[in-house]
């Protein structure tokens, strides 16, 4: 008999593809598994039980901003924690790589901390996430947004003249050469907002050729949505990509119900063009603190300002009402800032949850000094909230939501299924007990009733705390592809 390096014995396995339990041992070797049999026949120099559990492939959180945070913190203790075992970074229009500026700047703080992680090309960036070793992989978008900083400098308020584009184009080539796997879009903010359809459009060329994807901030969420997801379904068009559409939701009070509009739309897009939409499983939003936004949500919570950082945490309604001001005042004195907005309906996020394009992604923002608890709690919240207490959807479904589905769309070859060859990103939870922690009163704690996370075959997690594995790494597109092809 075979002695495998791990075998995790006497588990319910969810094999990530949807399909009902089964009771198997799962054996690994190196950093790939190497066999799943009947329970009792594998034998291994590392036996963990899983009696009781569930043992799932890795989580794949498909909507992140963890570009440096892999690096400043490589045991990704906020991921691992939730058995999330590859981050897709890069979202939003903001990517930490490649950026040619000398400096940080204001809005490439929000993603990167230290001016040592910059890199002017993305294989440069890569190199030092690898060198970082971090507990889980990372995958990573180019963002449109950066990409304007590069080419445009500070002057944003315009269209990019055909020269900038060609230059955005031909720098998101080389970096979807290099490795990255798609570029992403915020239209939504101020560095990317006076983009035109045609310049995104046309800047992201290079995607089709490379076979990367195109994620999605949209221009709208509220109530201009219809009219953003049609601009996001011809650029994808136009460029010959798949298209995830980011956090889906519709936005703000007079807005609420409209999944009724949005799901059939995605439904009637979905027959024509590959297209998908991730989703965290909240009602508040999270992002930068923009007085245009607080009419439309019902709560706003302050996540950090640079100007009073003892205000982090706190209701901005209680810090108008001590400063005697309106909120709109009261946000305009403590920028820069963060906030959590109060603006979704409940059952438009269930019903976005449960369409058949929707995978998880927790669009957690790794800095913030008191971030939204999706952060830390997005994975557990689905299975123990979503699925198990209110029975959204099974079990396994919730799963194939955070594994296969997100692995496909994303071209992740190799990942996203317990089956033999596939790399050995593991999650063993107790289904009884797995629950998110985490609140927006305190959010910053890791989840109840993860077990152990393998990611390549080694510990990220273990008993409430990192296990010491350190084998995540920059996955690489144009090397996920050849695998496909062999595979
Ligand atoms: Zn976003």
């Amino acid at each position: 008999m075979t002695a495998y390096d791990i075998v995790i014995r006497n588990g319910q396995v969810a094999d990530g593809t949807g399909k009902p339990l089964f009771a198997a041992d799962v054996a690994v070797k190196g950093d790939r598994i190497a066999a799943v049999e009947a329970p009792g026949t594998l034998r291994g120099d590392n036996e963990i039980d899983a009696a009781g559990k569930v043992v799932a492939p890795g989580f794949i959180d498909v909507h992140t901003h963890d570009d440096t945070a892999l690096i400043d913190n490589p045991t990704m203790a906020m991921k691992a924690s939730q058995g999330v075992t590859t981050v897709v970074c890069g979202n939003c229009g903001v990517s930490a790589a490649p950026y040619v500026r000398p400096d940080v700047g204001h809005w490439m703080s929000l993603i990167i901390k230290k001016k040592e992680n910059l890199a002017k090309d993305f294989a440069g960036f890569a190199a030092k996430v690898d060198a970082a070793k971090p507990a889980i992989n990372g995958a990573f978008l180019i963002g449109h947004g950066t990409l304007r900083l590069n080419m445009m400098g500070d002057d944003l308020n315009r269209v990019a003249s055909p020269a900038e584009i060609s230059q955005m184009r031909a720098l998101l080539d080389q970096s979807l050469e290099q490795g990255a796997i798609g570029m992403s879009s915020g239209l939504f903010y101020a560095v990317s907002n006076a983009a035109s359809t045609d310049e995104v459009a046309e800047v992201a060329q290079p995607l089709g050729k490379w076979g990367g994807v195109y994620t999605a901030h949209m221009r709208d969420e509220g109530d201009h949505i219809l009219a953003a997801m049609d601009e996001t379904f011809e650029i994808g068009r136009r460029a010959g990509a798949e298209i995830i559409v980011s956090h889906h939701k519709c936005s703000g009070r007079s807005n609420f119900g409209r999944m009724k509009e949005t799901l059939p739309k995605f439904t009637e897009a979905m027959k024509r063009q590959q297209i998908a939409f991730d989703v965290y499983p909240y009602i508040a939003g999270s992002t930068i603190l923009r007085t245009d936004m607080l009419e439309r949500a019902d709560k706003v919570l302050i996540t950090w300002s640079e100007k009073v950082p003892g205000l982090s945490g706190r209701d901005l309604a209680d810090i108008a009402r001590e400063m005697g001001c309106s909120m709109k005042e009261a946000g305009d004195r403590i920028q820069p800032a963060g906030a959590i907005y109060f603006m979704m309906d409940e059952k438009d996020v269930q019903a976005a949850m449960s369409h058949p394009g929707a995978m998880i992604g927790s669009d957690g923002i790794p800095f913030d000094a008191h971030p939204h608890p999706r952060l830390w709690g997005t994975f557990p919240r689905v299975l123990g909230h979503y699925s198990r207490d209110l029975a959204l959807f099974p079990l396994e479904d919730a799963v194939r939501r955070m594994t296969s589905y997100s692995a496909r769309r994303f071209h992740l070859t190799g990942r996203g299924e317990v089956k033999p060859g596939y790399y050995a990103d593991l999650c063993v939870f107790d289904p009884a007990t797995v629950i998110d922690t985490a609140t927006f009163e305190q959010p910053m704690t890791p989840a109840a009733g993860i077990d152990t996370v393998l990611c390549n075959g080694a510990i990220a997690w273990r008993d409430g705390k990192p296990g010491g594995g350190r084998a995540g790494r920059a996955l690489h597109r144009q090397q996920m592809q050849d695998e496909a092809k062999t595979a």
